[in-house]
């Protein structure tokens, strides 16, 4: 086992987000199951690819930034993706923003998607939806909507807001609901490369078969959570 990913395994243990205390140099953390865990809905291609191959991109594209600029390797993920506008230059900005973003994004994506999902939500986070949307359904009408209309790449996010309300908004490119200072619930890749395998143009097809590997108990954790 690598050090990294011990590192994670004893943070995740002891409850504390992983991804908060991660830092330079980054690395891809392993997914939390199997390639074809999540078949039918997700294919085994599709997770191989976008979790080596899209995944390790961000990452790599990240260090490579951060290379040229030793202030910014000390700071956390976190701390950059908050503090997009003190970063010094205009390409290095663009270029933690996608990455950093990309990096964070799909860390948090593997985690949300479980092959045991229980395939709705339970405990505070089931009430906080029915109270705001009126019905776990309503909810998912909303959400899939905003997946839907996401134009070119992007994701679709139930987020909790600062004041404690449950938001469903959505994200360009790899921008990520952090830097919003927002704490993401959970949250879906409707990238091409998350589905076109499987799905071609088919969007809509793959938000509809996502549901059934989300992650309810992680998204509690979420939910409760002080990113
Ligand atoms: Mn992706």
């Amino acid at each position: 086992m690598q050090i990294q990913t011990l590192f994670v395994a004893i943070m995740t243990l002891l409850g504390v987000n992983a991804l908060k205390a991660s830092t330079y140099p980054y690395t891809v953390p392993s997914l939390p199951y199997s390639y074809d865990a999540l078949e039918p809905h997700i294919d085994t291609l599709t997770m191989k690819i976008h979790h080596d191959k899209h995944h390790q991109t961000y990452v790599d594209n990240l260090n490579e930034a951060l290379k040229k600029a030793p202030d910014l390797q000390k700071k956390s993920l976190v701390w950059l993706l908050k503090n997009l506008d003190s970063i010094p230059t205009s390409t290095t900005k663009i270029a933690v923003q996608n990455n950093a973003g990309g990096h964070w994004n799909h860390s948090f994506f593997w985690q949300i998607m479980s092959p045991t999902s229980k395939k709705k939500p339970h405990g505070q986070l089931e009430k906080a939806i029915t109270n705001t949307f009126g019905s776990f359904d309503a909810f998912k009408e909303q959400f899939n909507a905003e997946a839907k209309k996401v134009f070119g790449s992007g994701w679709a996010w139930l987020c909790r807001n600062p004041e404690g309300t449950l938001v469903i908004m959505s994200t360009k490119n790899q921008d990520s609901p952090i830097s919003q200072n927002l704490i993401p619930i959970i949250g879906l890749d409707v990238w091409e490369h998350a589905y076109y395998l499987k799905y071609q143009n088919k969007r809509p097809d793959y938000i509809k078969s996502w549901w059934n590997v989300v992650n309810w108990d992680q998204a509690e954790k979420n939910f409760k959570s002080k990113v």
